[in-house]
């Protein structure tokens, strides 16, 4: 192959198709599919990747540039993953170097140059030091040379350069401005034993600490690193290189991983014997593990469960068979306990990846995977693209996180990507939740229907472990407190229950539901909201205007100054924040030691897991959070769960709004009384008979799962509808709804020639709807007002396609315009 086709790293429309460029000679062994090359584009000198190879007999060589440089001796992409790219690009619509980029560790996108070094250890014969021609010389003085310059300087040399690399003998290293060099650590490597023996006794004895080092050396035979050898035999480092002058030893440094978790002892933990129902639950994993076909499972399990013990034996077994396993934690449970569990049982195996390691650090564990060292990946969403040859397993767990979908681009959805990459390995997916997302449910029980996910699996897993108890939970009814003439922010009940707490020294964590807050009006005496009467979303105050406005089908009204359902003037807007609350708390119950963990006091590195360990030590009374104290709760003296304002999250003009307040009420729920002490847990609301609260109290997901179901088919949401949401900003408004209006009526008048209709009525048939343009939820952003069109689909068609053919036939008037366009697919948030 001679022709390389390379998609540049510019991320726009123009230059989202491969270039050719001619292979010189002296890379022709180094270019593949997933190398990461230096090309000339015009003036300038880009990084791309290489998406295929060709002949010379496909394309008109003469005409081609021929590519510069290859940045990494190993490909940082394989050919699976650029195809999983390709998919990607066309799934969320987005250009393919973005996808392909997504896929690389932050250190390899900068300008890094890769160097080349002898391994510790490595040996060579004779022979091959003669064929290396000068190479392996230059090489064996220690230091780490330039790929690129070795390649330009021993062009002869490649396919052993390459042979070598791939052996180990050779490493490949990257060395980038400081934060991501590489730890090198002296070593001393005594030369062959037998000599080493006869030269000590060679040595004169004034240099007895000479003699000495080298009968140590003679006897071990084996690298150490030359502080650590000085140290054990209280000696100098220039003894040593006495030794190293004498041709006894030599001294190179050696390259260390740098390992976040070296530091830490995890105890060694074995395999748990199966409770029968973990065992049923595991039997089906196994069976399609064994055979090697890729199938989708949905393990529903309340919290503890047992479902971590399922995944850890899944993965032994995926190991046992000579595969790899990724596993995939929404990023705030990827604590230090979390990482335990899976390094504990299977050690260095483990490659940890996750946003708060820093590049270097991320590098490192990346190259573990790339390099074949280690077989289990555990981190958060981008994890899926862990550089595995030879995958088995892949585990997501709480899958319906909303932090698996990437919200920039690619705004992917790490369970779909999960789902396609396992297919082309015949790899297993289990989806472990409590409470799956309704789309997951839906693909895993009712089955028959064609669904995105394909055939799913379900395993139900409805009991805890030893059968502790769910805690009992409580629902206070707000109305009925301001009924009474209590403002405050706690209830009695829960006044009481936070006193009592604190006299018996048990700890408590309250949740305040703070999103979406000031955005939506409710009326303090009957509980009443403003909904669209046409999308049943609710509507969203904006502030400018006075009004209230859908923004998903743009339906608006005035603003009302008394409940149009009761007529109290106690309607209004909703708003406290977690500050507010910190200061009630200590107000009520003067002495009150708490911790607030919101986005304010959290964005430092390692701070939320300092806050949580401060909690775990006893060293406050209340957590008191947003929705981030909810996971990874696991606190034996937490004994009291409050949730201060459980309607917040309903409101959010969002159709997963009900959804979601579901899972974050179950999650707490079940959260609480994990430990001896039993868990007790109140909700307050102003709308105690909405389902999500309901069905949370009883902890009956599959009730809640069918009502919301039922009402998804009606009004055409996913799974039984999809979303496709595309928004546009601009400084100007008129310029915006002009370029929306073009843009949904082109949409429609496509669905039309193709023969889609266009009303989304219960019938079932291939639909499309365009809503909007309306004025996004976040209205204006950066000085650029935001409007967006919502299409809603249901059935067999390409409607990415067709809103990809829309924006480019309108991509001139858009570009001389200045507007910017992006694009949602399945979008799970709907702000
Ligand atoms: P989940 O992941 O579903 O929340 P876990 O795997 O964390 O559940 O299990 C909950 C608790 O039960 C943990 O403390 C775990 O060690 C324990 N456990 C799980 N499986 C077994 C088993 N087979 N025998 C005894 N204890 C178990
Ligand atoms: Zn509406
Ligand atoms: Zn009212």
């Amino acid at each position: 192959m001679t022709v390389a086709r390379v998609i540049v790293d510019v991320p726009s429309r123009d230059t989202d198709r491969t270039f050719d460029y001619a292979i010189p000679e002296r890379l022709r062994e180094w270019v593949e599919v997933g190398s990461r090359v230096a090309v000339p584009f015009g003036p300038r000198k880009l990084q791309g990747i290489v998406t295929a190879l060709a002949d010379d007999a496909e394309v008109d060589r003469g005409r081609l540039k021929p590519l510069e440089e290859v940045l990494d001796a190993m490909p940082p992409l394989s050919a699976e993953l650029v195809a999983l790219g390709e998919w990607i690009s066309r799934r969320w619509l987005c250009p393919l170097t973005v996808a392909l980029q997504a896929m690389l560790p932050a250190a390899l996108k900068g300008r890094a140059e890769k160097y080349v070094q002898q391994a510790a250890g490595a040996v060579w014969s004779d022979a091959e030091i003669a064929l290396s021609g000068g190479l392996l010389l230059a090489l064996r003085k220690g230091k780490p040379l330039k790929l690129a310059t070795l390649l330009q300087q021993y062009p002869d040399q490649g396919a052993l350069l390459k042979l070598w690399l791939r052996e180990g003998r050779l490493e490949e290293r990257q060395r980038v401005e400081d934060q991501v060099s590489v730890k090198t650590v002296l070593t001393v490597f005594p030369v062959e034993t037998e000599h080493l023996l006869e030269a000590a006794g060679a040595i004169p004895a004034r240099a007895g600490k000479q003699r000495e080092v080298a009968a140590y050396l003679a006897e071990h035979n084996e690298p150490i690193p030359l502080a650590k050898l000085a140290e054990t035999l209280a000696t100098t480092s220039g003894t040593i290189r006495s030794l190293e002058d004498r041709g006894l030893v030599e001294i190179r440094p050696v390259t260390e991983d740098r390992d976040p978790y070296a530091d830490r002892d995890f105890p060694v933990s074995s395999p748990m014997r199966l409770t029968p129902k973990q065992e049923t639950a595991l039997a089906p994993i196994r069976e399609a593990l064994d055979a090697r076909v890729s199938r989708t499972f949905l393990l529903h399990g309340v919290t503890g469960s047992g479902k971590t013990e399922i995944y850890l034996q899944a993965i032994q077994r995926c190991l046992d068979s000579r595969r790899e396993a990724i596993v995939l934690v929404p990023e705030i449970s990827l604590t230090p306990q979390m990482v335990e569990r899976f390094k504990s049982r299977f050690g260095a195996r483990v490659a940890v990846l996750h946003s708060r390691l820093s590049h270097g650090e991320r590098y490192d564990e990346w190259r573990k995977i790339r390099e074949g060292r280690a077989q289990v990946a555990v981190g958060a969403r981008s994890a899926i693209f862990a550089p595995f040859a030879s995958l088995g397993l892949i585990v997501i767990d709480e899958e319906h996180e909303t932090s698996y979908k990437q919200e920039e681009s690619p705004k992917y959805h790490a369970r779909d990507v999960a789902i396609e990459r396992a297919k082309g390995h015949g790899a297993v997916v289990v989806l472990g939740s409590a409470t799956p997302a309704l789309e997951t449910y839906e693909a895993a029980v009712y089955e028959g229907r064609e669904t995105k996910l394909g055939e799913t699996g379900y395993i139900a897993l409805p009991e805890r472990v030893a059968n502790r108890p769910l805690p009992r939970v409580h629902i206070v009814d707000m109305r009925e407190e301001l009924k009474l003439g209590n403002r405050a922010m706690f209830s009695r009940m829960l006044a009481d229950a936070i006193r009592s707490r604190l006299e018996k020294q048990e700890q408590m964590v309250l949740l305040l539901n703070r999103r979406g807050y000031a955005t939506f009006v409710m009326c303090r005496s009957c509980g009443y909201t403003a909904a669209c009467p046409h999308c049943e979303i609710a509507l969203t105050y904006h502030r400018g205007s006075q009004n209230l406005r859908c923004h998903y089908c743009g339906y608006s009204e005035t603003e009302p100054k008394v409940c149009p359902s009761c007529e109290s003037p106690h309607i209004r807007f909703f708003g406290t924040g977690t500050q507010k609350v910190e200061e009630a708390l200590a107000a009520t119950f003067p002495g009150i030691r708490v911790i607030r963990m919101d986005v304010d006091t959290t964005t430092e590195k390692g701070s939320h897991e300092r806050w949580l360990s401060e909690f775990r030590e006893r060293r406050a009374d209340v957590l008191l959070g947003t929705q981030m104290v909810a996971k990874g709760l696991d606190f034996p003296y937490v004994t009291l769960v409050g949730v201060l304002a459980a309607d917040a999250a309903l409101r959010l003009p969002d159709f997963r709004a009900s959804e979601r307040t579901f899972q974050l009420l179950t999650q707490v729920a079940g959260r609480a009384g994990r430990h001896e002490l039993p868990g007790e847990v109140i909700i307050q609301t102003y709308d105690p008979e909405h389902e999500s609260i309901t069905f949370a109290q009883e902890h009956d997901y599959l009730g809640f799962a069918e009502r919301a179901l039922v009402l998804r088919n009606q009004l055409g949401y996913p799974p039984y509808g999809r979303l496709i949401s595309v928004t546009f900003s601009h400084e100007s408004v008129p310029m915006l709804l002009s370029i929306g209006q073009q843009f949904a009526s082109a949409l429609r008048g496509k669905a039309d020639s193709l023969g889609i209709r266009r009303d989304f009525d219960l019938g079932g048939a291939a639909a499309l709807e365009v809503l909007g343009p309306v004025a996004s939820p976040i209205a204006r952003l950066k000085d650029r007002y935001r409007f967006q069109c919502m299409v809603k689909y249901r059935g067999d068609m390409n409607a990415s396609r067709l809103v990809s053919e829309t924006l480019g036939d309108l991509a001139d008037a858009v570009k001389k315009g200045g507007v910017q366009v992006s694009v949602d697919v399945d979008p799970q948030m709907m702000l």
